[in-house]
């Protein structure tokens, strides 16, 4: 399996586990905002960066009417997953497995493809 050292940034909301984890802590920090949890709870984030070597793969980008997701063959599962993408994703995204107890894994897809054209063209 291949790894990378990235650095990823993790939020964690109270004493909980890394609920949300990016390439950028500007990425993370507008995950924070549409989070469910951050209205249902008054617990505070916090993010922190750390080096981490983690289990990259190639994705699949698949467009969808309001943006793209990218779909994965996870190495931990071994199951197909899917991510919706956000605007901060250009080549590559940080991905939770149900089953990888917070091992992220990096979903990596072509630097020629712009599968985030349309979601930017509508905001
Ligand atoms: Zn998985």
């Amino acid at each position: 399996m291949a790894h990378r050292t990235v650095t990823a940034f993790r939020a964690h909301l109270g004493r909980g586990g890394g609920l949300i984890v990016g390439l950028s802590e500007q990425q993370v920090r507008a995950a924070i905002q549409s989070h469910w949890l951050s209205k249902a709870s008054n617990a505070g984030w916090t993010v922190r960066s750390t080096e981490e070597r983690v289990p990259a793969v190639g994705g699949q980008v698949m467009p969808f009417s309001d943006g793209s997701a990218i779909r994965w063959a996870c190495p931990l599962c071994e199951r197909d997953h899917e991510d919706q993408l956000d605007e901060f994703d250009e080549f590559a995204k940080l991905c939770f497995c149900e089953r990888g107890n917070g091992q992220a894994v990096l979903v990596e897809w072509g630097r020629h493809r712009r599968p985030l054209a349309r979601l930017r063209d509508s905001r």
